[in-house]
């Protein structure tokens, strides 16, 4: 993927008064030291070897929805990245899409949507850049990215050397990558595969066959998928509303845990709260309901606790959300005591699934 020509970055006049705060979802973390915006992806070469070659910290942004950052904030360089452009190419019945990392993501889900490109379209909503879709595997109503993905252009921050590697390369799993637990790597952009096609993918995800008239594994037209979608993540509170404190979060704050077998205390977990799941090591397992461990174990809708701002969301009990002026503490207080609450109850570990900068749970 050619980089495309544009300045080259530059730190904000206003780095000292930026707060992670302002450049994430869940609207907590302290001040950044200092503010770049990389827009292009030869930029944003350039504003991470600078922090490399300057033993400063460095710290990437997209659209910061996948972000918890402490109160003490970044002590080095947050490089946000704004790098645009899209570019199309046909390949027999498929279209290649070669998408710059700052593109937001439902905008390309919107643009396959509305040209007939299927693949991407149950997707819809997901906030955030499209760089860092392959971080975690981004996922939503029973696909996720390794269903589209092809290759992805990166930036290896150890060896200074850019390259592309293949999908298979990234070793994306359930929320999970090569990239997501390594600061190493940076995506500068991404190439998908999607079909030219008016209709979508199999919908499996029960929801949503309900609610566009499909069968289980059947089709329907993209912009119903997208909508229906949209109109059950809104729902849900997993659509960002300036208005609505239930979407100030980081979506699902932990992953749904996958276990080799029930623990006696879940013999009656229902049959609508567990999957079958390939096991991280590999095996069969058994993916559980992290929403429905944290509501049965006395975690509903907002829960919160005495005198904090943060709480579970009004819509969903899988989302920790800041009602205003929550501090990070806040935030991972309340996690903590939910995800203690859950092992004491049911004896299952629930693991956070943002990134958690400066801070622990
Ligand atoms: C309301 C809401 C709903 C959500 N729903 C879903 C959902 O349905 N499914 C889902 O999977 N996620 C969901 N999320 C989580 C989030 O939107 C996705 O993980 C998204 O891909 C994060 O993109 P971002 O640009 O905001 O990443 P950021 O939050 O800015 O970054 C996340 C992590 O990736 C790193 N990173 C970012 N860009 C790059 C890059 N170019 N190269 C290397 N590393 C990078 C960052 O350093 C950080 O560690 C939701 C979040 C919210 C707030």
């Amino acid at each position: 993927m050619p980089a495309s020509a544009s300045p080259a970055p530059v730190p904000s006049q206003a780095s000292a008064r930026i707060r992670l705060a302002d450049l994430t979802t869940l609207r907590v973390g302290g001040p950044a030291q200092q503010l770049v915006r990389a827009e292009s992806a030869s930029a944003l070469i350039d504003a991470v070897r600078a922090a490399d070659a300057a033993g400063r910290p460095m710290l990437l942004v997209g659209g910061g929805s996948n972000l918890a950052v402490s109160d003490a904030g970044w002590p080095g360089d947050v490089v946000q990245i704004a790098s645009r452009g899209l570019r199309v190419a046909a390949d027999g019945d498929d279209v290649l899409l070669d998408i710059e990392a700052g593109e937001p993501w439902d905008d390309v889900v919107a643009l396959a949507v509305e040209q007939g490109w299927s693949g991407i379209e149950t997707l819809s909503g997901i906030p955030g850049c499209t760089g860092a879709t392959p971080v975690q595997n981004v996922g939503a109503y029973g696909s996720d990215m390794s269903r589209v993905l092809e290759s992805v252009d990166v930036w290896d921050r150890v060896s200074a050397q850019r390259s592309t590697w293949p999908a298979d390369a990234v070793r994306l799993g359930y929320r999970d990558s090569a990239f997501k637990h390594s600061d190493r790597f940076v995506v500068l952009g991404v190439r998908l595969r999607l079909q030219v096609s008016a209709v979508s993918i199999p919908l499996e995800y029960a929801q949503v066959t309900a609610a566009v008239g499909a069968a289980t594994g059947g089709r329907a037209p993209l912009a119903d998928v997208r909508a229906a979608v949209l109109a059950l993540r809104a729902s849900k509170g997993m659509v960002l509303d300036a208005g609505d404190p239930d979407t100030w979060s980081v979506g699902s704050f932990f992953t749904n845990p996958v276990v080799a077998a029930l623990p006696p205390g879940l013999a009656a977990v229902p049959d609508t709260a567990h999957w079958p799941a390939v096991l991280p090591g590999g095996g069969l397992g058994i993916k559980l309901s992290a929403a429905w461990l944290i509501q049965s174990a006395g975690f509903g809708p907002g829960f919160s606790i005495v005198g904090s701002a943060a709480a579970v969301s009004g819509k969903h009990a899988l989302a920790l959300t800041n009602r205003g002026g929550a501090t990070a503490a806040q935030i991972i207080d309340l996690a903590r005591v939910i995800r203690d609450g859950v092992l004491t109850r049911y004896g299952v570990a629930l693991l956070a699934e943002p990134r958690l900068v400066g801070l622990e749970l």
